[in-house]
């Protein structure tokens, strides 16, 4: 495991470093980034969350640390970025609090519900999916983003090309996750690996440990696009994942209140923008934000 995990490590910081003669990423650089105009006060009222949050001087946030162009976390500077990273700013603006007031905590997928009830965390940003068990048990703001399970393989790989053709093939995802579920459920004859974190399974994928990662198409794009000569994404979209802003389920007026500041930065500019300099540089272009949906 350890040795393996230093292999996607070590390349995500050589791709990230530019090797003298690399050209240099596509798309916007991160001076690309909007900054948010932060409300002022106490722009809402009758949330136990954010009276919480205020009462801590600070937000804190759960997010992913380890998805490239998602959410990924400095290891030398401790500093989250990425599209998940944008928006849980740019919703906290209009809650009051700058990004000098927002920590940022890595949650992994599995984690997630637990987290919101037991106020770890106010709200999560993380490639977290809308979905009716899990409205169960938490809240979701949005969607504010629209991705689909798809799959990794080695760039030498031609036998995979789609779920259909994963019968006795190993394959990775992360455990408590959507996709993780769905291969469970619809690929009995799979060997489904589950690990906290899509890294593990990557690493685990580059050193022919197993023969496909799959997870949503935006994870798996940022991986692909860090180790392009290693790695490839194949096959259609063969689910659909709304992302929404994970927040504790009784909370209906900080939803309410996320809902607004999403509808807000779409309508302004920001959220495409934060696309353009993040998500964007995977290579897909900035879609319409689907509908926000207020349940
Ligand atoms: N969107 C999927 C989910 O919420 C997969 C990505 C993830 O694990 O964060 O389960």
């Amino acid at each position: 495991m350890k040795k393996t995990v230093t292999l996607l490590a070590a390349a995500l910081l050589l791709a990230g470093c530019g090797k003298p003669g690399t050209p240099p990423p596509k798309g916007p650089q991160p001076s690309a980034l909007p900054s948010y105009q932060v409300a002022t006060g106490s722009p809402v009222t009758g949330s136990p969350t954010l009276d919480g949050a205020r009462a801590r001087g600070h937000l804190v946030v759960g997010a992913k640390e380890d998805q490239p162009y998602l959410g990924q976390k400095n290891p030398a500077t401790g500093e989250y970025s990425g599209f998940d990273i944008e928006i849980a700013k740019m919703v906290g603006a209009d809650l009051g609090f700058g990004p000098d007031r927002i920590e940022f905590r890595t949650i992994a997928s599995a984690n997630r519900e637990t987290a919101l009830q037991n106020g770890q965390v106010d709200y999560y940003v993380g490639t977290y999916t809308i979905n009716d068990n899990r409205k169960k048990l938490v809240g979701f703001a949005g969607p504010y983003f629209l991705a689909g399970q798809s799959l990794l393989v080695r760039k030498s790989n031609k036998d995979i090309n789609g779920p259909q053709d994963l019968d006795g093939k190993k394959v990775c995802s992360a455990a408590g996750s959507t996709p993780y579920q769905r291969i469970q459920k619809q690929y009995p004859k799979a060997e489904l690996i589950g690990y906290d974190t899509y890294s593990a399974c990557v690493d685990n994928l580059i050193t022919s440990q197993v023969d496909a990662v799959t997870t949503d198409n935006t994870i798996l794009m940022g991986y692909a696009a860090k180790v392009p000569d290693e790695l490839k994404v194949v096959g259609p979209l063969f689910s659909q994942e709304p992302y929404g802003i994970g927040t504790p389920r009784n909370d209906t007026v900080l939803r309410g209140a996320l809902n607004d500041a999403l509808a807000h930065h779409e309508e302004n500019g920001d959220w495409k923008k934060a696309y353009d300099a993040t998500l964007g540089l995977s290579g897909i272009p900035a879609p319409t934000p689907p509908p926000i949906d207020r349940y």
